[in-house]
């Protein structure tokens, strides 16, 4: 080949490139774009949640100091864990399927897809009782019931909610399951709860014999939408007093802040629960009526490098949605990371190494 060929050759190369790379970028509308595109990396830092100032219980990452311990009481190992969902007060279908595809997204899934929510509930299941017996990786929505009458009216408190399991259980079609049963009870918005949103998001608890009958681990998760999202809700609400100057909230990932909000606190009580469910298992701290368990460790710390009015690394889409974690039906999630017993350390799926 001669020089001058090689020379022609290169320069039509590099023409045929110039004209292929802009007549893609020309003639391709943006929304023609169907493929997820890689999500960017954020860390944003925000004015503080009003609840990291009235509690103590944060450690941000990890800490030589925290003394998690086993208490020799049983975990949640009988496969699959059954969630009973008590839907009470007034849901839109739109609202329990965000929740429900996230209680879906738990139990592992045969797609090798990474950071996902199955991947964040595999440090919830490095927990063990004193026989090695290993939370379940599985988990499944047992059952609904909805007590759309507000069978207890709109103020509840921590023992009529057991009035309101209770009310479930003893009708069909929920059965009284021992073995492998927790009930679930998601408060509307407009249902107010004894210390809600001053000193709880959630909570969970065993139901008393005087009361429901049986004993039986549950949780309570309030919709804080309208009565303090910037608590119970945070990061996708921020305290007002920041507005004006400072950074503003985070987008929530399926559109609802109220629901979004509550799909974290439901991940933390469902990991406490779940290696806590009597409160004699997994917690740190020398009081059991104040136990410090696998989620408060790492409350508001949702990615790498979290700390100090830093949320963590974390991803944000095309629309501008900020989540952590994948789940089924194409959903996104933002969850926080829970105490891991291996890394002695908060981790999630989506820690960068
Ligand atoms: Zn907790």
């Amino acid at each position: 080949m001669s020089l001058l060929h090689l020379l022609f050759s290169v320069l039509t190369l590099f023409l045929s490139l110039t004209f292929i790379s802009s007549s893609s970028a020309n003639s391709e509308p943006a929304s023609a774009q169907t493929l997820e595109i890689k999500p960017e990396i954020i860390n944003p830092k925000l004015p503080p949640s009003p609840k990291s100032l009235s509690t103590s219980k944060k450690f941000e990452g990890s800490s030589n100091l925290v003394n998690l311990k086993y208490h020799m009481g049983p975990v949640l190992s009988s496969s699959p864990i059954n969630v009973y969902i008590i839907w009470y007060g007034r849901w839109a279908a739109h609202q329990q399927l965000i929740i429900k595809d996230f209680l879906h997204s738990i139990s592992p899934t045969t797609a090798s897809a990474t950071k996902t929510v199955a991947e964040w509930w595999k440090t919830v299941a490095l927990y063990t009782d004193q026989t090695g017996a290993n939370v379940s990786r599985n988990l499944l929505v047992a059952g609904e019931y909805s007590d759309h009458r507000y069978s207890q009216g709109t103020h509840l408190t921590r023992l009529s909610v057991q009035q309101v399991i209770a009310n479930a259980v003893r009708s069909a079609p929920f059965p009284i399951d021992h073995k492998n049963g927790v009930y679930l009870i998601l408060t509307s918005v407009d249902v107010t709860m004894q210390d809600f949103c001053r000193a709880v998001c959630g909570f969970h608890y065993f139901t008393f014999p005087s009361l429901v009958g049986y004993t039986l681990p549950y949780a309570w998760i309030g919709n804080s939408g309208k009565q303090c999202p910037e608590v119970c809700a945070y990061p996708f609400a921020v305290p007002g007093y920041m507005a004006g100057g400072g950074p503003g909230e985070l987008r929530p990932p399926n559109g609802d802040v109220g629901v979004d909000g509550m799909i974290s606190v439901i991940g933390h009580e469902l990991a406490e629960l779940s290696s806590n469910p009597l409160i004699n298992a997994w917690y740190a701290g020398e009081d059991p009526t104040a136990p410090t368990e696998i989620g408060d460790l790492c409350e508001g710390l949702y990615g790498t490098g979290g700390g100090g009015g830093y949320i963590g690394q974390v991803m944000r889409d095309r629309e501008g949605k900020t989540f952590n974690m994948y789940g089924k039906n194409g959903r996104k999630f933002l969850v926080q990371w829970v105490w891991s017993p291996v890394l002695k350390a908060c981790s999630g799926p989506n820690a960068l190494d």
